[in-house]
């Protein structure tokens, strides 16, 4: 895929400048791209995990934390609250911060995704376009396979222990 000149338009050319990059041959624009920032809910009900079955590619059929891209005028939290809402209608509240997860292996491109605590305000869980089944799941039960881009590990840290919860988080809405 060719990538354009942000100020004239004109083809990039890979070129070297520390590292290989791509930059204008008209005007000398370097394209510097960066990681993508992705914001995901840890939702707890009575020590289960809320999970959510993605219906699309990339990642179709896999089983994720709720969650999705940070806007550029965003704070993370509220995109985490966003998406957790948008994917599975429910209304939380962000919390703590409790990891972040670089990730290589998404065809849209590199990232991190954050893992914010959140507890559940008002709503019903529901299905969406995106999500085609979803549900609370003990540490014992997890279902699989699971998605990507950060997700399988910070399911897998939940369930050993290595994200850590605060106090109580059952929250019935
Ligand atoms: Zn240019």
């Amino acid at each position: 895929m060719a990538h354009h000149c942000l100020q004239c338009g004109a083809e990039l050319q890979t070129t070297w400048n520390e590292r290989e990059r791509e930059a204008c041959p008209q005007c000398g624009w370097v394209y510097y791209p960066q990681l993508k920032l992705s914001a995901a809910g840890l939702i707890l009900k009575n020590d289960r995990l809320l999970l959510v079955r993605r219906a699309f590619e990339p990642w179709k059929d896999c089983w994720y934390l709720p969650a999705g891209y940070v806007e550029a005028d965003e704070d993370p939290s509220e995109a985490a609250q966003r998406e957790v809402l948008e994917e599975t209608g429910l209304v939380v509240r962000a919390g703590r911060l409790l990891g972040g997860y670089y990730f290589d292996d998404d065809p849209r491109g590199n990232g991190f995704l954050l893992v914010y605590e959140c507890r559940i305000r008002d709503g019903e869980l529901s299905l969406t376009p995106e999500t085609r089944e979803a549900g609370f799941f003990t540490r014992e039960q997890l279902p699989r396979p699971m998605a990507g881009a950060g997700h399988a590990s910070a399911i897998l840290d939940w369930q050993t222990g290595r994200l850590e919860i605060s106090g109580a988080t059952i929250d019935e809405p």
